[in-house]
């Protein structure tokens, strides 16, 4: 037992329920499902009995109402099963399920967040474009005022689960091509499927993550009724950068998950494999590995807890959010690459599990602002006397 993870008994129930739950519904199945790069949505009504798909969401609309701190040792968990899964988790929490408890009306609340909450609907977040990633403002998705509704055209990139979502929070420019407003002409809409001109396009075929499925989305005249505008036409932007503090937290902790599997296969295999008539663990240089692997977890999952004990005060935290992003995933990227070498050529084979974590590692250091956007905000704050 980690002496670091003091756990309350509500915390303690979540972890058991989480680590049994890997092992019967994920770990059997998740090499595979890498390999067909098979996306399994019955996980949705699963993870949605459990109550992991509503964990921040309040008992009213049947979530778990927990703290952000124990919802993200759960996701760290999940994502030690598989990274796939933890996207999944992360996202539908994190980001619609927030953004529309935060800013939607008493109504969108009540038609959305129970089913959300319960896993019969998953949820999505469509910002990223084709043109537009780091410099997300810059999107061209358009929506134009039609009666009481909108008509929407566009297309989303890079949308985790979009294929698969009951409703999806998109982001689309709410201002007229001769007036641009920047990051405050843009709207946040609730999209679901059955909207006449909502279309699936490409899938993306993925280096890891490949449980996870990754489509385009495109809004070809898509009609959208006005009540589905969430909040303020002009203030979706601002939304949703509030609620990426929200998500980058769970990609920190998706990463801890992936960087924490990866030392815990490296060390049994160093107790294990036996070179020069003794276990590779004898060795200082693979010892030194494994004690600078454990170090990094240690300090990306203590930089987590306090951020996200600091967010249950309600506190703002952006910059810090920024710094267990940019942390943990740094430290995921590097925790796999070490794993890889404590297993020599047999880690970069398809038959023992750390390449896959590799590989899975390396997606966090891009999605929900890449590493040099997360400087930035580090940066910036830094220079106004912050950090
Ligand atoms: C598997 C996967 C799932 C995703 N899921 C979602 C999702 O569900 N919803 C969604 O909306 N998006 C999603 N994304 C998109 C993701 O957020 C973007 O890929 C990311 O924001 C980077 O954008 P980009 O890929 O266009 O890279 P670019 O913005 O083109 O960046 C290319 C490189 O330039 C660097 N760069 C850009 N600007 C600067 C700067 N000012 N200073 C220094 N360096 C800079 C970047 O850091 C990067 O290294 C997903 C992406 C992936 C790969």
């Amino acid at each position: 037992m980690n002496p670091l993870l003091h756990l309350t008994e509500t915390q303690g129930a979540i972890l058991d329920t989480a680590r049994a739950f890997c092992a019967a519904e994920i770990a059997p199945f998740a090499a595979q499902w890498d390999r067909d790069a098979h996306f399994d949505p019955t996980l949705v009504g699963k993870l949605g009995e459990l109550g992991f798909l509503g964990m921040m969401l309040p008992e009213a609309y049947d979530g778990l109402g927990l703290d952000a701190v124990t919802y993200l040792l759960a996701l760290e968990e999940i994502s030690a099963a598989d990274a796939s899964v933890g996207v999944l988790m992360s996202v539908h929490n994190s980001l619609p399920s927030q953004l529309i408890l935060k800013f939607g009306t008493d109504a969108q609340k009540a038609e959305f967040l129970g089913p959300l909450a319960r896993g019969e609907i998953l949820g999505a977040f469509a910002l990223s474009e084709p043109d537009a990633g780091s410099d997300a403002a810059s999107m061209r998705a358009q929506a134009v005022r039609d009666g009481d509704g909108w008509i929407l055209n566009g297309t989303k990139a890079w949308i985790s689960a979009g294929g698969h979502a009951g409703v999806i929070l998109a982001m689309a420019r709410t201002d007229t091509p001769d007036a641009r407003r920047g990051s405050k002409g843009i709207g946040a809409f609730i999209l679901t499927p059955d909207l006449p001109g909502f279309k699936v396009g490409k899938k993306e075929n993925k280096m890891g993550l490949r449980a996870s499925e990754t489509v385009q989305l495109v809004f070809d005249n898509m009609r959208v009724p006005g009540c589905r505008l969430l909040g303020d036409p002009a203030q979706g932007f601002a939304y949703a950068l509030q609620t990426l503090e929200h998500g980058r937290l769970g990609i920190a902790a998706q990463a801890l998950g992936i960087a924490r599997a990866a030392f815990e296969h490296a060390a049994a295999y160093a107790a294990e494999r036996q070179q020069f008539g003794r276990p590779i663990g004898e060795f200082q240089g693979i010892q030194f590995k494994l004690a600078d692997m454990a170090t990094r977890i240690n300090a990306a999952r203590s930089l987590i807890h306090a951020t996200a004990a600091a967010k249950d005060r309600g506190l703002p935290v952006g910059e810090y959010a920024s710094m267990c992003k940019l942390f943990a995933t740094e430290t995921a990227m590097w925790v796999t690459t070490q794993a890889i070498q404590v297993f020599g050529g047999y880690g970069y084979t398809t038959d023992y599990p750390v390449e896959k974590l590799f590989r899975d590692a390396k997606v966090t250091e891009i999605y929900e602002g890449t590493s040099e956007i997360q400087r930035i905000v580090i940066g910036r704050a830094a220079l106004k006397g912050r950090g």
